[in-house]
């Protein structure tokens, strides 16, 4: 929008080739628009000078007017530093100097009036400044004049080329003498900006740089905000019209023998309402002729596989085959056995096929699949090679969706002309609002009740003197017939983190409890030797487990009643809870018990009071949200998130979210694909969102 104004950068003052070209590798700005939208990542406030005594510990960079009362050299050597005791004329603080002591001390002087500009911190229970700038009032505009002051990153390099925060302030100052007289085009439509009462687009960049005061610039962040979220969920929502419109999805039109056979006859509990739910939402997707891309979220034994095995029925039913692929042997495994289990007497033909499957069971397989004669296969991704081909693929359920790679999951519609429908299950709680980001194309649903009957886990957090006292629970529980897992965060002792480590915790519980009998799993062992581990496991032959995380997907061993976390202040707060998911499958009262080191810091203590006080994977997810921010979640970084995020941050902006949601739906409904003249700005915009999205209509 701003090419015809500002051709190149590097003719705008203070800029260059040279700054141009840094501009560019260091920061990716390369046209004038770019630059426009190198937001600053904070302001001070330099439109009124505070006192003293107003400084507390929200207090921002700020300025003071007032004398140096004296100096004062403090500690010795490479601990010397610099104290000005510093008097507003109430009371006074001190500015530290650590660095260039000798610098402040010839261009300082005392009963000499200064403006004094940095942020108070707290220390030793008094604050301080450390080295703040110390201007001349007569070398400062007006304070009136000077308002809030953007800063802006920079990288190492920029300020050793001396291109710092205050230099790219200078240049935004030129870009807006350029465009002063300039209109700026809009961004947004007249109807959306009147409605919401938005900034208009260039007030809001004037002011996102150099806001006039407060209130301008919090509503030019709010309409800066919008627009992003906004055209995120544009492009997803446009993507997903498109998508509909070229990708046709089989119809399961009916209701047959393989669903009532099995709703009558064979189901072995009351399904819950959640249950139910979800399997209308799935028929009501499946029959409608368009291709089902669906995420089902629920909570490590909320009930997801019986759901996926009613899915399949309705494939099943209409002819169709289906396939469930999992992330390792052992979960392919275990819903091979669940299923089979499951399915009891029904006249069904299920087959596993993982990397072990023999050449000659494999051929069978092969031949069982092209002929249709095979219902419904289960595997890893040894299912998605080349040589596997089904006589008509209707349905894929995946489990445990993260990981997966995404390429993994395009070739399976190599094995269609038309792609199968898709049930992606994750027990990994995506909050509302980055799965409306991250998955905006997938369609969600979510069972938020557990089976009947089920006994919350009790959650404790203690140090690590607790150990003789928690082996004598240990060995109760045990006694009375339950099994024990301990979880460590690393295999080998390592110098640099002084963990509790797997081979160590392992001779530990051998010495403590001799008589019983101790299995080990860990991520370096051979695939086959873990297998065996965890099937000794399952089958009740080892009484306590101590393994790594690589026990953290999905295995079920309802008779495993105790979760201990050893150094969980090392683990995520979703990777906990996975962990946790490992008991609690059965009847008995399960707990899981958090062991830390205790030095923990604050964020630590926050994520285990938040296990310690709830079992609901989705405020865990959203505590995990908040505390680590969305970049960090688990299961997000291979995610399709269209584009980068400048100024919305989608841990805060959750409320927002929603409503742009709403706002692009509602364009989209009145005009699908963008064609009418009032939409245009709307179509152009979207096209020159740069980064190419993961398009998960293709992939999930
Ligand atoms: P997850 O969602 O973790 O995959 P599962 O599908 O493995 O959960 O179910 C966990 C356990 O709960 C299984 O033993 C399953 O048979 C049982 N279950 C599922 N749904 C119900 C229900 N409606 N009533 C009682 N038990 C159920
Ligand atoms: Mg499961």
């Amino acid at each position: 929008m701003l090419e015809n104004i500002i051709p190149d950068i590097k003719f705008l003052a203070g800029v260059g080739s040279k700054r141009a070209e840094m501009l560019k590798k260091e920061l990716e700005i390369v046209t004038a628009d770019d630059l426009i939208r190198y937001y600053p990542y904070r302001y001070v406030d330099r439109s009124r000078f505070y006192y003293i005594h107003e400084i507390n510990s929200d207090t921002p960079f700020i300025q003071i007017k007032g004398q140096i009362l004296r100096f004062e050299r403090q500690g010795e050597g490479r601990k010397q530093r610099l104290a000005a005791i510093f008097s507003d004329g109430r009371s006074t603080i001190e500015l530290v100097w650590f660095q260039g002591i000798k610098y402040a001390l010839d261009k300082l002087r005392t009963n000499t009036n200064y403006v004094v500009f940095g942020r108070p911190t707290l220390f030793n229970g008094k604050y301080n400044i450390a080295h703040p700038e110390v201007e001349r009032p007569e070398d400062l505009p007006p304070a009136e004049q000077m308002g809030l002051q953007p800063y802006y990153n920079t990288s190492e390099k920029m300020k050793h080329n001396f291109l710092n925060s205050k230099a790219i302030q200078k240049i935004m100052t030129n870009l807006m003498l350029q465009l002063q007289d300039v209109t700026i085009q809009e961004t947004l439509t007249s109807d959306i900006i009147k409605q919401y009462s938005l900034m208009p687009i260039k007030q809001a960049l004037v002011n996102i740089h150099f806001p006039q005061n407060a209130e301008k610039l919090k509503f030019a962040r709010q309409r800066l905000k919008f627009e992003e979220l906004f055209y995120v969920q544009l492009y997803i929502l446009h993507q997903n019209k498109l998508r509909e419109q070229n990708v046709k999805g089989f119809i399961f039109s009916k209701i047959g023998d393989f669903f009532n056979t099995y709703y009558k006859k064979y189901l072995p509990f009351e399904l819950t309402s959640a249950q139910k739910r979800v399997i209308k939402e799935i028929r009501s997707d499946a029959g409608s002729g368009k291709q089902m891309n669906r995420l089902l979220q629920g909570d490590v034994g909320s009930g997801k596989t019986i759901v996926a095995l009613f899915a399949m029925f309705m494939a099943m039913d209409n002819g169709f085959q289906a396939a469930i692929m999992a992330p390792t042997e052992i979960l392919a495994q275990q819903h091979y056995d669940t299923i089979s289990e499951l399915l009891g007497r029904m006249n069904v033909n299920v087959a596993i096929l993982t990397g072990s499957t023999k050449p000659k069971e494999r051929k069978k397989l092969h031949n069982a699949l092209i002929s249709g004669e095979l219902h419904i296969l289960i595997g890893t991704h040894a299912l998605i090679e080349d040589t596997v081909k089904f006589k008509n693929l209707g349905l894929v359920v995946i489990d445990e969706q993260h990981r997966f790679g995404v390429a993994q999951r395009a070739r399976l519609w190599q094995k269609n002309t038309q792609p199968p429908h898709v049930l992606v299950m994750t027990a990994t709680p995506i909050p509302r609002t980055l799965a409306m980001t991250l998955y905006g194309d997938l369609s969600i649903s979510v069972i938020d009740e557990l089976p009947p009957g089920r006994k919350p886990i009790q959650t404790y957090h203690y140090f690590m003197n607790k150990h003789p006292a928690l082996n004598q629970f240990l060995a109760k529980q045990i006694a009375a017939g339950r099994q024990v897992y301990i979880v460590y965060p690393l295999i080998k002792e390592s110098e640099k983190l002084d963990l509790q480590n797997l081979e160590h915790g392992y001779e530990y519980i051998c010495d403590a409890f001799p008589n019983l009998k101790i299995g080990k799993v860990h991520g370096q062992m051979k695939p086959q030797e873990k297998e065996v581990e965890m099937q000794r496991f399952v089958g009740g032959l080892t009484n306590i487990l101590v393994a790594t995380t690589v026990i953290e997907v999905g295995v079920n061993v309802p008779n495993a009643s105790v979760m201990v976390i050893e150094n969980a202040e090392r683990f995520g707060l979703s990777q906990l809870h996975q962990l946790r998911g490992r008991v609690g499958r059965g009847a008995e009262q399960s707990f899981c018990i958090l062991l830390t080191d205790y030095k923990i810091g604050a964020d630590t203590r926050k994520r285990l009071a938040i296990m310690t006080e709830t079992n609901d994977g989705f405020r865990i997810a959203e505590a995990d949200l908040q505390l680590r921010g969305p970049g960090d979640m688990e299961g997000t970084q291979q995610s399709g998130m269209p584009f980068d995020l400048k100024i919305a941050n989608i841990a805060q902006d959750g409320p927002m979210l929603e409503i742009v949601r709403s706002v692009a739906q509602k364009v989209l409904e009145n005009d699908p694909v963008l064609l009418s003249e009032k939409n245009l700005i709307l179509k152009n915009q979207l096209k020159k969102l740069k980064k190419e999205p993961v398009n998960w209509g293709i992939i999930s």
